[in-house]
C-alpha cells in the first residue's frame, strides 16, 4: 500500500493533507501511517501537505488545525480521541515548567544484530529523527497539583510504542526513583507489545518492570496506570494492568492477542465493542474511562484522595 493512496482514501481528496495527521481507526493502520520512510523514497505526503484542516476518522467533520490543538487532539463533534505524542501530553498534564526529565539520552543498541526488511539500527535512525524521541517512552519527575510525582508516557509515533529494553529499563529506572523518593507513579501506555527487534531482552522488560513495581507498592506509594489506544500484548500483560488504579481514555482499545488472532484460535464469534475501553470497564478490568481534557483534574483528584492520611 503506498503512501498516496492511503492519503487518498482517508481524506476523499486528492491534494488536501491535514496538518495535523489523522489516525486511521485501527492500530494497524495507525502504524503504517507513522512509519518513516526507511530508504529515501520521496514521500508525496511530506511534500504537499501542511494544511490547516484534518478529518475527523470517525465523524467525518472537518477540524480546524488550532481547534485540535485547543482540545488536545480530541474531535469537539464526536469526541473522538486522535493520538497525542508523548510531549505534548505531558505539556497539557503537569505544572507549567514543572517536568524533569530523566534519562533522557538513553537509546537501544541492537544486540542481535537483527536484519529484517530494514536493519534494527536503520529503524531506529529513522524514528529518532522522525519523531524527536529516542525511544518509545518519556520519564521523568513532575508536579500534578500539589502532587510531585514520577510520570512515565509512552508514545505510539515511535516503532508502535513498542517495548524493548530502553522502554523498559527507563520505566524501571522511574518507579526505583518513585520508590526512593516516596513518590506516586503514573505510567501513560500505548504499545503493539514488545519489540521484535529485541527478541528476550524486550520480554525481560515485562518482569523487570513489575518487580520494580511490587518494591514501590510495598512502600505503600500508589501506581496509576493509564491505558491509551491501543495498548497491546507484552505492554498489557506487564506494567500496564497492574495499577493500584486502571484508567482509560475513551474507546481506547485495549487487549492482549489482537481480536482476528483470538476468533481465528477460538473459532467463536467475538462480543460487540470487545477489546474497547468501554467492554472492559463493564468486565471489570479497568476502574474508570478518563476523557483527555478532564485527564488532568481527575488524576490530581485520585492523588489527593490516595494520599490523604
Ligand atoms: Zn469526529
Amino acid at each position: 500500500m503506498s503512501t498516496t493512496n492511503t492519503t487518498r482514501k482517508t481524506l476523499g481528496l486528492e491534494t488536501v493533507e491535514p496538518a495535523v495527521t489523522p489516525p486511521p481507526a485501527s492500530s494497524a493502520e495507525t502504524a503504517l501511517a507513522k512509519k518513516p520512510k526507511l530508504r529515501g523514497a520521496k514521500s508525496r505526503k511530506r511534500d504537499i501537505h501542511e494544511g490547516l484542516w484534518a478529518k475527523c476518522t470517525k465523524c467525518s467533520a472537518m477540524i480546524y488545525d488550532k481547534e485540535m490543538e485547543e482540545t488536545l487532539k480530541v474531535c469537539s463533534k464526536c469526541q473522538h480521541h486522535f493520538p497525542i505524542g508523548a510531549r505534548e501530553r505531558i505539556h497539557a498534564l503537569v505544572e507549567t515548567c514543572s517536568f524533569e526529565e530523566i534519562n533522557a539520552d538513553m537509546t537501544s543498541v541492537d544486540v542481535l544484530k537483527f536484519t529484517g526488511v530494514a536493519a534494527y539500527t536503520s529503524k531506529l535512525e529513522a524514528y529518532q529523527k522522525e519523531t524527536g524521541l529516542k525511544d518509545a517512552v518519556i520519564t521523568g519527575i513532575a508536579k500534578l497539583g500539589e502532587h510531585r510525582v514520577a510520570l512515565g508516557v509512552m508514545d505510539f509515533a515511535f516503532l508502535g510504542g513498542s517495548m524493548g529494553s530502553v522502554v523498559g529499563e527507563k520505566l524501571t529506572r522511574l518507579i526505583e526513583a518513585g520508590t526512593d523518593k516516596g513518590l506516586p507513579v503514573i505510567i501513560f501506555s500505548t504499545s503493539g507489545g514488545a519489540r521484535m527487534y529485541e527478541g528476550m531482552f524486550s520480554l525481560m522488560q515485562m518482569a523487570k518492570t513489575c518487580s520494580a513495581l511490587a518494591y514501590h507498592s510495598r512502600q505503600k506509594l500508589p501506581y496509576i496506570s493509564v491505558l491509551t489506544n491501543p495498548t497491546f500484548a507484552g505492554v498489557m500483560a506487564s506494567y500496564a494492568t497492574v495499577g493500584d488504579l486502571i484508567l482509560a481514555e475513551p474507546a481506547a482499545t485495549i487487549g492482549f492477542a489482537g481480536a482476528r488472532v483470538i476468533k481465528d484460535t477460538t473459532q467463536a464469534e467475538l462480543p460487540p465493542g470487545f477489546q474497547t475501553a468501554e467492554f472492559l470497564l463493564d468486565h471489570g478490568l479497568i476502574d474508570a474511562i478518563v476523557p483527555r481534557k478532564e485527564m488532568k483534574s481527575r488524576l490530581v483528584a485520585y492523588l489527593d484522595f490516595m494520599n490523604r492520611r
